[in-house]
């Protein structure tokens, strides 16, 4: 990769040399005479001319995620934005469109439900058998890796090179790794997605998403489903944005780390019967986890031995330090009891986020409403 720290600090041209990017709050751009005019309007892919096609607080974060992962970016106002954004600009009427078992809930619903509304043929697969449901009409196929439940890692050069084998466009939702942990584009991943939310904001503060994709395809992406379903980013988002990322890599550092010592204490409890993150399930999946992956981030799974409900409960409501939350990947430890809404196959199951406090301190704490959930 391209040196990180060149990245973060690239600025765009700013006339009045401020160190931080400036807010261009602002709808649309003038023109000085009838030709500039007429010039940018037929390019509008490279003109400033109106918000929802380019704006420069918003170029400069997409011109850093780009060259973080490798290709061009495109921001949106959520994760899921540029999800559905990226999803409806391949999904077609007639073909078949594949999605990985697993993925996040709203993702799943528009294969689940969305999709077949519009005579798209598709179809949920768990894990590696993806692979063996790449037909001949399929055209897009949807993977994470690793999940974010159970974390289990696809073989992503081996599912991209049999989804291209018939002509089929990769997407791969990358919110779990960022740039710093996993670049899917190298593997051969025709579409990464994100989440910015969670680590790439990092601060729990703003909701947004990213589409990074090869020049052919961005033209395609800005000059259509981009600027016609409109599911931009505000200014005053991206500039969050980029205040988050300019931390992006000591956060993930200390995060990476910390996690991997509250799962070292986990998996050392007598009260647990699994921790899940990527490589945990099988010698394969940890060879997996050491080709595509440069390290954790700091969510995982923890399947207990106790399954009732009232240990869980128990457990969490004894926690201090950790809160209790749906999101990740902000600066706070957070935790979700699956347990106590979902079906059976997640009993005894809760996910943790950790954030960037003193491991020792979430270790205590932890300890602690354990002992309390055992009495
Ligand atoms: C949160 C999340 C999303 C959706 O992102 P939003 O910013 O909430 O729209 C997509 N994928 C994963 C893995 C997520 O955790």
């Amino acid at each position: 990769m391209k040196n990180i720290d060149f990245i973060l600090n690239l600025m765009s041209e700013e006339s009045n040399d401020p160190i931080t990017p400036a807010i261009y709050q602002t709808s649309n751009f003038r023109f000085r005479d009838v030709d500039s005019f007429r010039v940018a309007m037929a390019d509008e892919e490279h003109g400033l001319i109106y918000s929802r096609g380019n704006n420069p607080t918003l170029n400069t974060l997409a011109d850093k995620l780009g060259a973080l992962e490798g290709g061009k970016a495109l921001l949106f106002s959520s994760g899921m934005g540029a999800i559905s954004t990226a999803i409806l600009s391949v999904a077609r009427t007639g073909r078949h469109a594949l999605c990985i078992e697993g993925a996040y809930s709203w993702t799943d619903k528009i294969f689940r439900e969305i999709l077949p509304h519009y005579g798209v043929d598709a179809e949920i697969v768990p894990g590696a058998e993806i692979i063996d449901h790449i037909r001949k009409d399929t055209n897009l196929v949807y993977i994470e890796s690793p999940l974010t439940k159970t974390f289990e890692l696809l073989d992503i050069k081996a599912v991209c090179d049999a989804a291209h084998s018939v002509g089929a466009v990769v997407m791969l939702d990358n919110s779990y790794s960022t740039p710093l942990l996993q670049r899917p584009l190298e593997m051969g991943v025709d579409f990464v997605l994100h989440s910015a939310t969670k680590y790439i904001g990092g601060h729990s503060d703003t909701v947004g998403g990213v589409v990074v994709c090869r020049e052919e395809m961005y033209s395609q992406l800005f000059n259509n489903e981009y600027l016609a379903i409109g599911a931009i980013m505000s200014p005053f988002n991206a500039w969050l944005f980029l205040r988050g990322l300019r931390t992006l890599p000591v956060r993930l550092e200390r995060i990476s780390d910390s996690a991997e010592k509250v799962i070292a204490f986990f998996e050392n409890c007598s009260e647990v019967e699994a921790v899940l993150y990527p490589g945990s399930h099988s010698p394969e999946q940890k060879k997996l986890f050491s080709q595509q992956m440069s390290g954790i981030s700091g969510l995982f799974s923890v399947v207990f031995k106790n399954k009732s409900p009232e240990f869980m409960k128990r457990f969490c409501n004894s926690l201090q330090h950790f809160q209790m939350a749906v999101s990740w990947g902000g600066h706070e430890s957070l935790v979700l009891p699956y347990s106590l809404w979902q079906n059976s196959e997640n009993s005894g199951m809760a996910r943790f986020s950790i954030g960037v406090e003193r491991p020792e301190t979430l270790i205590k704490d932890i300890e602690q409403a354990l002992s309390a959930a055992d009495k």
